[in-house]
């Protein structure tokens, strides 16, 4: 029997895009004779993605797609998809034919090949804004100091997964979702292939610099806590400089110089009130991750789907 291949597509204000990108995957997935599913993730879009979607869902069976409730994020779109898969496999692209298509059959090869995981690392050319470039590299080198996970550099959403691998991420209980490193951190038997990212077929990027921000955030707090261990580590060392200053204070009081502490005195206490500030911020990230994971609220909700695995549909078309 042949093995079956879901494609998993998170898409958001993607809708000049869906026609194309269908048409590239299909064309690659009927040549090679591969038993598949499309599904696309609508993650509540206000273009006309999901109604471009519907329509190619009409037409051809092997196309699905879920309708979140409202936006919740590339990674969580993603996440709904994996979820619904049925496929021995799941490969998830972006919807933008920046991930190329024709890439497909080659992870497939490799999966056949016996490798549970298959992810690409991209390589920027001049299709990648130099804004981009320099953010991600900052991102990756920020990611590989802050926390304990060895992310190369590139590394996108973009990528294979066999079954074995995609249920063991339905285990993971995270809130907080950054998948490309949970994917890194579970080991199996891992390949990765390096391509050219193409152009953003239409429409634009939907990670400003706040996005960007959040997201780096998101990588290193869920993979490290170094740096909390940073700021006892700060805590420590300032502790022990203030002790030395025990002295000399000591010293100017009994030798009658104590009023002259003016300036020294509000430089300490400005110092020592913003390093306060900057470490209790921290702590309070990691309390605010806990607050959202202890709530134990579903990742993501769905408005409607025609996918069989569904069984949290509204109601049914
Ligand atoms: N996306 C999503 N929800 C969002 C933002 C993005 O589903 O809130 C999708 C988007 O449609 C695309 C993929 O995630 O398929 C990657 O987004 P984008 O191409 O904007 O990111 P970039 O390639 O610029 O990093
Ligand atoms: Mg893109």
């Amino acid at each position: 029997m042949t093995r079956r291949i879901s494609i998993v597509i998170p898409v958001y204000n993607e809708g000049r895009n869906i026609q194309p990108l269908y048409n590239r995957i299909h064309d690659i997935l009927i040549n090679a004779r591969f038993n598949y599913e499309i599904i696309f993730v609508d993650d509540g879009s206000n273009d006309q993605s999901l109604s471009e979607i519907q329509r190619i869902a009409k037409a051809d069976p092997d196309v699905f797609y879920i309708e979140l409730s409202r936006n919740f994020g590339h990674q969580f779109a993603l996440k709904a998809g994996i979820d619904m898969a049925q496929g021995d496999c799941v490969i998830s692209m972006d919807a933008d034919l920046q991930h190329p298509p024709g890439l497909i059959p080659t992870l497939i090869e490799k999966w056949q090949n016996g490798f549970d995981i298959v992810y690409t690392i991209r390589k920027d050319d001049k299709n990648t804004s130099s804004f981009k470039r320099k953010s991600s590299s900052f991102f990756y080198s920020l990611m590989r100091v802050l926390s304990d996970l060895e992310l190369e550099k590139g590394t996108a959403d973009f990528r294979l997964m066999d079954r074995r691998a995609v249920d063991a991420i339905n285990r993971f209980g995270e809130t907080d979702l950054f998948i490309r490193g949970l994917v890194k951190w579970m080991g199996f038997r891992q390949t990765s292939i390096e391509y050219s990212p193409g152009m953003r077929h239409a429409g634009e990027s939907k990670y400003s610099l706040g996005k960007m921000i959040s997201f780096a955030y998101r990588g290193i707090t869920s993979f490290s806590t170094k740096p909390l261990l940073l700021t006892a580590y700060l805590g420590i060392a300032f502790f022990i400089i203030s002790l030395s200053y025990l002295p000399y204070a000591l010293i100017s009081y009994f030798t009658g110089n104590a009023v002259n502490g003016w300036t020294s005195l509000i430089m300490t206490i400005i110092f020592f009130g913003g390093l306060q500030l900057l470490m209790l911020g921290i702590i309070g990230l990691y309390l605010g991750k806990l607050v959202l994971q202890v709530k134990q609220r579903p990742l993501y909700l769905i408005r409607e789907s025609n996918h069989p695995n569904l069984r949290n549909t509204v109601n049914e078309t």
